[in-house]
């Protein structure tokens, strides 16, 4: 009864000790660097990139973030890791 007691908070139910923090971010594309490779639209676990309909002038359509999918990135930066031309940026947002 001790130990179930001290699990209560004031307000009578049970905190949690390790809630889980969901990290987001804001992801940036350099275009003119971008090689339209497809590798960070094919790593991202949230599945927010895309390849765009539009080319630059080096020819390739760079990548970009999905219409509606703004608020979805969870700053895990994969994207950066696997992207050859580092033409790819996360900023994480502030908590
Ligand atoms: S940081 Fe992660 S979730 Fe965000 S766009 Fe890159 S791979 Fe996707
Ligand atoms: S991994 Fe880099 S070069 Fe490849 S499509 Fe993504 S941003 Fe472009």
């Amino acid at each position: 009864m001790a130990i179930a007691n001290s699990l209560q908070t004031s307000h009578g139910s049970r905190a949690p000790i390790d809630k889980p923090t969901r990290h987001h971010g804001t992801v940036h594309v350099i275009e003119l660097r971008c090689k339209e490779c497809n590798f960070c639209v094919q790593f991202c676990p949230e599945e927010v990139l895309e390849i765009s309909d539009h080319y630059t002038p080096r020819g390739y359509r760079p990548a970009r973030v999905k219409t509606g999918k703004e608020g979805d990135c969870i700053a895990c930066r994969f994207c950066e890791h696997v992207c050859p031309d580092y033409a790819i940026y996360v900023v994480e947002d502030s908590p």
